[in-house]
Parts: structure tokens; C-alpha cells; sequence
């Protein structure tokens, strides 16, 4: 009874305190663990199976367009990241160093990679001679550290999950076509996956990756009203080729530079998962990524047949659902808090007058509803009524989107709007640093990307009154 007590004190309210309640969830769905690094988290087996899940769709797809996995090491030689120098420039500030190899000090002091692009890169320079070696499509799955000031689990950690794709290209469109298929590469795990919708555009030239030509952006918008990158695609140019010295002979025995791409996504879709989804009874999970799809839990589980039955139904449903039984000892409506916390898409009650009548209970954890269904028709209702509460997420956070989305023609317009309604602003831009910087600074929202699909809300830009035609969307952001 103490267990049950404990399991019913709520997490904070949203709408109170949304940091709070972030903070909450991720504790009381058994996603991670702090650790005794301050920004290091222990990813637990249920957040670790979100990931898993996440890994499998986009490993499938990065294989599919063509890309090979491979593995490059932990240490970057201080020398090797020096070589571009708007990357190290980028990066510098929150790079962690080795400096002692057991006792000894080292000649040259080692980087534990923030991002891999100059060890792809030495790789390249030693195996790329000739336009037959062209394309070179390589991914890898790594952790990379970041030593940031103030950290958030799977937002903002020390050290963090990703892949990074790096791949070498004999022209700038080859590269440029590669750049828009990751990105929409992403924007699909995004949306068909994740159901989160994203906004596909490219970033200012203030807020590209370091060192690159530009980069492409996916952007989303969360609960609170504020924005995270969710996805990005980086058209390198030559810049690493020529630092590097990254030739290949053309089909005239000429020497040229490649032209490189990289791009990423990281364990932070965990954190955009729950900040799109999540309500006030803890993590909502959409079935294609949910580790469990469907939890049965069977009601008077200590009278004759219920349990036997519950694992009949499990063994039944198996091939259409990832489903399981909870037979723990704990109280059915424990286990309806619990399985409700962690987001689980539906949820199967089986009790012994149910199966007198033949029937079960199914509750949809995205909207609350309780439906009662004739065992012999679960086989064709589970599959539509997850691919319903797949939909209706999607919809949900598109829904959410449109009423947070507003367009702004002056700087105090926007600051009302941030106020009032946060969320994304559409407004127009001179393309100025200047405005840029001032927008940031008068209202604390960041530009998030110049989107592909542009038009025109006013003629003039957002914060100069200079004549303008691009449109920018802006946000306060994580
Ligand atoms: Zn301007």
C-alpha cells in the first residue's frame, strides 16, 4: 500500500511549471538517471528502447539510400582539429581534453570528439584518389561530448547519443542533393515515426554548423511554445577538402577537390518526444516507437483463469502488436498510473466478468477513452486503433502548432506575441546580422530557419523596416 501511496503523488502541472514537469517525466518514466558527472545521464532500459527503436527506423533508411556504417575513433589530436578553422573556432569552447595518459602527460593534448568531421576527413584524404572512389557514403552511430554550461537530460548532456553521417561527393549538386535527402530523410522519421510535424528550411549563415557552406534544418515546435532542431544536414562545400588536401584525379587525370555533406540526429528526439506529446499523467508515446504498444492488465488477476487468459491474449495479439502482460502484485489501478507515465498507446483490461461475456476493455492513452470490444475482433482492432492514435498525435501536434504560430510585422508585435502566445513568429528579414542579433536580443527568439516553403506576410523586414522578401521563422528555443 506504501508503494501504491508514493506512485500517486502527481508530477507538476504543465501549464505551472513546464521545466518542472519535463524534469518529473523523465524521473518517474524510468527514462534516465543522473549521475555523479554533473550533465552525464544514465539512459535506463525504457529510454534506451525509445532510442533502440529510433535507431532501427533510421538505420534501415540510411542503408537503404545507400549509406555504410563505420566506426572512427574517441580521440581527435589537438593538431588534426585545428586544421579548419571555423570548425575548431565553433567548437573550442566546449571541448573536453585529455591530457595525461596514465601518469604520463602527453606531447600533444587529445580532443574526445564533440563531432567527427576531421577524423572522416584524414580517413578520406587516404583512401579518395580517383572519381571512381566517388561517392564515399559513410554513417556512424557514436556517443560525442559537448562540455555545456547548463545541461538538461536529452536536451542539453555532456555526452550524448547520435549518428553522423560524413560523405564525399565529386560536384557541389551531388553534394547539395545528398544535403535535401538526409534532411527529408529525417523529416519522415519525424513525422511518420515520431509524429512530430517539422518545419524544413535552411539556417541563417549566423546559425550554421562551423565550417559549413550552409545547413539545412528541421525545426519543431514544443509544448511550451518553444522550438528545438530536431534534424540538420550540412552541405560542407570544399572547405574540409582543402584543408585537408582531399583530392580526386577526374576523368581527365585532373586533380579536384570533393565536395562534402554531414548531417545528424541525436538522443535530444527523446526529449522532443516528450515535450510534443507528453499531458499532465506523464509520457504519451506513439505506437510506431513505443517499446510496448499494448499493456494487458488483468483485473482480479488471483481468481481462476484471468492470468491464463491475459497471456492467451498476449500470445494472440503477438504478431500484430509489441504487447505484454503485467502480473506484478501491485493493484490495477497502480498499474493503469504506471503504463499511463511511461505513455504506453493502449492499454487491455481482461477480468473474469469480461470473460464470461467474451470481452475486453481498451483505454487509449492519447485521449483517455475506454472502449468495450469482443475478444474475437482484437486481432483487426488493435492494429487500426494504434494506427489511429499514431494519426491522431500527428494531428494533435500539428493542431498545437497552427494555434501557436503567429506573424509578426514589428519588433513589439513579436515581443506581445512571445508574451501572449509563444510559439513560432512569422516574420520577414533584410538578411542583416544586425537585425538578427537584435531581434535575439529585444525578444530572445533566434532565428530557426528561412524555410523552403516561403511567402510573403509582409514587405518589409521585422525589426529595420528595410524592403524584404524572406520570410524567417523565429522562437525562443531549447
Ligand atoms: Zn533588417
Amino acid at each position: 500500500m506504501s508503494e501504491n501511496k508514493k506512485f500517486v503523488q502527481e508530477i507538476t502541472d504543465m501549464e505551472q511549471d513546464f521545466a518542472q514537469w519535463y524534469t518529473d517525466v523523465v524521473k518517474k518514466a524510468d527514462l534516465v538517471d543522473y549521475s555523479s558527472v554533473r550533465g552525464s545521464m544514465i539512459i535506463r532500459p525504457y529510454g534506451y528502447a525509445i532510442w533502440e527503436n529510433i535507431q532501427r527506423v533510421l538505420d534501415e533508411e540510411i542503408k537503404e539510400t545507400g549509406h555504410e556504417n563505420v566506426y572512427m575513433p574517441l580521440f581527435i589530436p589537438e593538431s588534426l582539429l585545428q586544421k579548419e578553422k571555423d570548425h575548431i573556432e565553433g567548437f573550442a569552447p566546449e571541448v573536453a581534453w585529455v591530457t595525461h595518459g596514465g601518469s604520463e602527460e602527453l606531447h600533444e593534448r587529445l580532443c574526445v570528439r564533440p563531432t567527427s568531421e576531421v577524423l572522416f576527413c584524414e580517413h578520406y584524404a587516404q583512401i579518395i584518389r580517383s572519381h571512381r572512389d566517388l561517392p564515399k557514403l559513410y554513417n556512424q552511430w557514436s556517443n560525442v561530448v559537448r562540455w555545456e554550461k547548463t545541461t538538461r537530460p536529452f536536451l542539453r548532456s555532456l555526452e550524448f547519443l547520435w549518428q553522423e553521417g560524413h560523405t564525399c561527393h565529386a560536384t557541389d549538386e551531388e553534394a547539395h542533393d545528398e544535403t535535401r535527402k538526409m534532411l527529408d530523410v529525417y523529416a519522415a522519421l519525424c513525422e511518420d515515426i515520431l509524429a512530430i510535424p517539422v518545419i524544413k528550411g535552411r539556417k541563417t549563415e549566423k546559425e550554421k554548423f562551423a565550417g559549413a557552406k550552409f545547413t539545412y534544418t528541421i525545426e519543431s515546435l514544443m509544448h511550451d511554445g518553444k522550438a528545438l532542431q530536431t534534424g540538420t544536414s550540412h552541405h560542407l562545400g570544399t572547405g574540409f577538402a582543402e584543408a585537408f588536401n582531399i583530392q580526386y584525379a577526374d576523368k581527365n587525370g585532373e586533380l579536384q577537390y570533393v565536395h562534402q555533406t554531414s548531417w545528424g540526429i541525436t538522443t535530444r528526439l527523446i526529449g522532443a518526444l516528450i515535450m510534443v506529446h507528453g499531458d499532465n499523467r506523464g509520457l504519451v508515446l506513439p505506437p510506431k516507437i513505443a517499446p510496448t504498444q499494448v499493456i494487458i492488465v488483468p483485473i482480479a488477476q488471483h481468481k481462476e483463469g484471468v492470468l491464463e487468459k491475459a497471456e492467451e491474449l498476449k500470445d494472440l495479439l503477438k504478431p500484430f502488436a509489441r504487447i505484454k502482460v503485467d502480473a506484478s502484485d501491485k493493484m490495477p489501478g497502480w498499474k493503469f498510473n504506471e503504463h499511463e507515465m511511461k505513455g504506453v498507446p493502449l492499454r487491455l483490461e481482461v477480468g473474469p466478468k469480461d470473460i464470461e461475456k467474451g470481452q475486453v476493455v481498451l483505454a487509449r492513452r492519447d485521449t483517455g477513452e475506454k472502449i468495450v470490444m469482443p475478444m474475437d475482433q482484437l486481432k483487426d482492432i488493435i492494429p487500426a486503433l494504434l494506427s489511429e492514435i499514431q494519426q491522431n498525435l500527428f494531428m494533435q501536434a500539428k493542431k498545437h502548432r497552427l494555434a501557436k504560430t503567429n506573424v509578426a510585422s514589428s519588433l513589439d508585435e513579436m515581443k506581445e506575441q512571445l508574451n501572449t502566445n509563444p510559439g513560432l513568429i512569422k516574420a520577414m528579414w533584410c538578411g542583416e546580422l544586425a537585425c538578427e542579433d537584435k531581434i535575439k536580443e529585444d525578444t530572445g527568439a533566434t532565428s530557426r530557419c528561412i524555410p523552403f516553403d516561403q511567402e510573403s506576410v509582409a514587405s518589409t523586414c521585422v525589426c529595420c523596416g528595410k524592403e524584404s522578401n524572406q520570410l524567417v521563422y523565429w522562437a525562443r528555443a531549447y
